[in-house]
């Protein structure tokens, strides 16, 4: 395989490599490199290689603080980062240096890259736009932090079992996370509960429980450059360890219990993604983040500039969807209540720094809370919400006098509803920029969710089109077509994107199409090697590689590609003779625990892949394969080897998607439909060189409007009532007949939500002309390329220019 590093720090020998490891080896794990196993082997590498970083980390963050620029915070409870060491390499050129260097003490680079543990920090898209960000932000040298939570346990490790999820815990600190700088002397107290007591007009807030929120800091490195950046991670530690009365009487466990309550509060992400679940601890997750992450900024500025009366000119806070909106409620506390700010005053600070990015406009999605939950955990801060609605509602009702039932719609508080505190009105009325997530999502919010809103602040609503890091997207993924974009148009298009476009010329150079070619059939073949060794299935890397990996969601509608494989099947069972593109069917994704369809759905794909993968007429011509336990890590092994990217959401419900940006830019074809970023993808590909199917957004509004019959389209097209009839009939569940008679009647009976048998034909036809294609392997990879080369526009680094530009008003700093 090629090396994916390619730039050498001549300063840096492979001798002093050495020497570092072995030294921390034996002076930081403690160990004699005679008996040292191979996470020992890898802490030490990594202790070895963080510290050619930390140099470069200090020179960073003096620059930003002697240059007291304009600082961006971006508040996540999510960040997806995968793993460290082999990005650090990237970033600084040292992968060469590193893989000699330890292989003279008889170590493989590539098995201890393999060894480590990804963080397991987030859910799906959203952590990891996050986690982009921070590439971005670091690579471009702009002044930011990203703050989020140490979370012991990741989302959860997946199995499949008898077909079906199995879920273990992610303890992904297993071996330690020798990457962070515990920062014992940096910690705050984050309170609970109590009440307000109100004296003349100013409000304390007493009797509460505390817990003290203590900061890890972990360096994020900028991609060849001296700019690195911060992420600091929030653990939770009982205010008091424990509790020594009880433990003076003798009862020990009793005197621990108060300390494991407290420190419950970063100990596991919820694994729910695009659905919303109110439970208390979640609520105080959230909390646990903003209060400790506003008391960290306000300590920083007073650090720099010992007054707060410039705090609007110095630093951003951005809100990454809805999760950390008690930042604003927090905010507004500390002002008032302890720095003595006038009401309006603190309000002005808050509409200056916040701006929120909002990432989904489905119902079930939206984040509100009980008001009286809040009120119980958060007394003080309902407190604050109420003031600032009156103040809100106050101001509309003079904007718009005539206009009846806008104050009850556009209320913070929704009082249909059993009294719920609306995180995302909240979110729209104290930011001074709102964004959605693509072109089309930002017009649909403003349309829809958001109609009134963008009536009341007219410049308040804008656009960021997300995009994805080419570091680790293309650089780390795929070294091998890393190398053939490197001879052709050489190297600076790791931190310029929109230099892909120089290969377009060589889109018909019979040459570089067969090294183009070569490098997927490179990563094909790492990929069934992958799945031979974990799943014990033989793929054939020459079949054509069709993949659909993310969260298991309605929305996203594997059962569809789902529907489309058994009609595949049935294809071939009629007619085993015939000639085929032979095909393999890939999925991976987790879904939540609690998501009754979307483990149905796991159960599904895995009953008919054992069908399949059993029966000789499908030999070479149809496999079906469950990858387990989606990550990171998995992404980068499978992106590279797709041939076809499976994008196939219900027009108007996936906000943006990013891995069809991962697809494209290494080379896949996209099936999709026009959904979230792949319009724009399309703009910029060309429709010839995409695959787009289905109702557009405005055709599933007037089904949903005027009425859906999915039981006349399932008795009129044969083939999808046989599939669905095999499907209801337990074809592929034998021993278990009637396993998927409820899925058959979500579809059939009960108004398929998601319109998949509206889309059916026109996806199933779509896939034909993909077949077609694939037959003439030259004219595939040739729009391969097309797609590689106009994938520019999708760096993340051009989403974050844009942030900075028209959002946060931050520069680069110079170093
Ligand atoms: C990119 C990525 C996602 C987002 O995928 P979508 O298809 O855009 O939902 C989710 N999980 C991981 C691990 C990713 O790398």
């Amino acid at each position: 395989m090629n090396s994916p590093f390619i730039y050498n720090s001549p300063t840096l020998s492979v001798d002093a490599l050495k020497h570092s490891i072995a030294y921390k080896l034996m002076f930081s794990i403690g160990k004699d490199p005679s008996i040292a196993n191979k996470h020992e082997w890898l802490n030490a590498t990594l202790l070895a290689v963080r510290d050619r970083m930390v140099e470069r980390w200090l020179r960073s963050n003096r620059a930003q603080l002697s240059q007291d620029v304009r600082q961006v915070y971006y508040l996540s409870m999510e960040f997806l980062l995968g793993r460290t060491l082999s990005n650090a390499l990237l970033a600084m050129g040292l992968y060469d240096d590193l893989k000699q260097a330890l292989d003279d003490m008889g170590l493989d680079l590539d098995e201890l890259i393999e060894e480590e543990n990804d963080p397991g920090l987030g859910n799906g898209g959203l952590g990891r736009l996050a986690a982009c960000f921070l590439d971005s932000l670091a690579t471009m040298a702009l002044p930011g932090r990203g703050y989020g939570i140490r979370y012991e346990y990741g989302m959860f490790a997946q199995k499949i079992v008898n077909g079906q999820q199995a879920e273990s815990p992610d303890y992904w600190l297993e071996y330690g996370n020798a990457w962070e700088f515990p920062r014992h002397s940096t910690r705050y107290t984050v309170r609970f509960g109590g009440r307000v007591q109100q004296e003349g007009s100013k409000a304390r807030w007493v009797e509460t429980e505390e817990i003290i929120a203590s900061a890890c800091d972990q360096i994020i490195p900028g991609y060849d450059t001296d700019a690195t950046n911060t992420l600091r991670l929030w653990g939770a530690q009982a205010s008091s360890e424990i509790n020594l009365g009880k433990f003076n009487q003798g009862d020990y466990f009793a005197a621990v219990e108060d300390k494991n309550h407290s420190e419950n509060v970063s100990r596991v992400l919820y694994p729910d993604d695009s659905t919303y679940s109110g439970r208390e601890l979640r609520l105080r997750q959230e909390y646990f983040l903003v209060s400790a992450t506003v008391q960290d900024i306000l300590s920083r500025h007073w650090m720099m500039h010992n007054t707060y009366d410039n705090l609007a000119d110095k630093f951003a806070i951005h809100l990454n969807d809805t999760h950390p909106v008690l930042a604003i409620p927090e905010l507004m506390r500390l002002l008032i209540d302890e720095h003595k700010f006038k009401w309006l005053d603190a309000w002005q600070v808050v509409t200056s720094v916040f701006s929120y990015t909002n990432h989904t406009l489905m119902q079930e999605a939206l984040e509100t809370w009980p008001v009286e939950m809040l009120g119980k955990i958060l007394p003080r801060h309902l407190q604050l919400i109420f003031e600032i609605n009156e103040h809100f509602l106050e101001e509309v009702q003079k904007k718009f006098p005539k206009d009846n039932g806008l104050l009850s719609r556009v209320s913070i508080i929704d009082e249909t509803n059993g009294r719920r505190v609306r995180m995302a009105w909240l979110a729209v009325v104290a930011s001074h920029k709102v964004n959605g997530v693509s072109e089309l999502h930002s017009d649909l919010m403003v349309h829809s969710l958001f109609a009134d809103f963008a009536r009341i602040y007219t410049d308040r609503f804008c656009n960021k089109t997300n995009g994805v890091t080419p570091r680790r997207w293309l650089a780390l993924a795929n070294p091998s077509l890393s190398k053939v974009l490197d001879d052709a148009i050489g190297k600076n298009w790791r931190t310029n994107l929109s230099q892909l476009e120089d290969i377009k010329p060589q889109a018909d150079f019979p040459a570089f199409v067969q090294k183009v070619r070569k490098a997927k059939l490179a990563n094909k073949q790492r990929l069934a090697e992958y799945v031979a060794e974990h799943l014990d299935v033989v793929i054939d890397p020459e079949a054509l590689f069709d993949v659909q990996i993310k969260r298991i969601h309605e929305y996203k509608r594997q059962l569809l590609n789902l529907l489309h494989i058994i009609t595949l099947y049935n294809r071939i069972k009629d007619e085993p003779k015939v000639k085929r593109v032979p095909r393999v069917a890939i999925f991976a994704g987790k879904a939540a625990s609690a998501y009754y369809m979307a483990k149905h759905i796991i159960n599904l794909i895995n009953d008919v892949a054992a069908v399949i993968n059993h029966d000789p007429d499908m030999h070479d011509k149809l496999k079906v394969v469950f990858i387990p336990n989606y990550s990171v890590s998995l992404a980068q092994v499978i992106i590279p080897a797709a041939d076809l990217s499976e994008q196939i959401s219900l027009a108007g419900t996936e906000a943006s998607g990013t891995s069809n940006m991962k697809f494209a830019l290494n080379g896949a074809l996209t099936i999709g439909t026009l959904d979230g970023a792949n319009v724009e993808m399309l703009e910029h590909i060309g429709e010839e060189n995409m695959f787009i199917f289905g109702n557009t957004t405005e055709q599933v509004e007037a089904l949903r409007k005027n009425g859906y019959n999915p039981r006349e389209i399932y008795e009129k097209d044969e083939e999808l009532r046989r599939v669905l009839t095999q499907i209801a009939t337990g074809v592929f569940s034998p021993n278990d007949p009637r396993r998927y008679g409820d899925l058959f009647d979500s579809l059939v009976n009960f108004g398929d939500h998601w319109q998949l048998l509206a889309d059916y034909r026109s996806y199933v036809d779509t896939h034909d002309r993909v077949d077609e294609l694939y037959r003439n392997p030259d004219e595939w990879a040739r729009r391969s390329i097309i797609n590689i080369a106009n994938m520019g526009n999708f760096s993340s680094d051009r989403t974050i220019q844009e942030y900075a530009d028209d959002i946060w008003d931050i520069k680069p700093i110079r170093l």
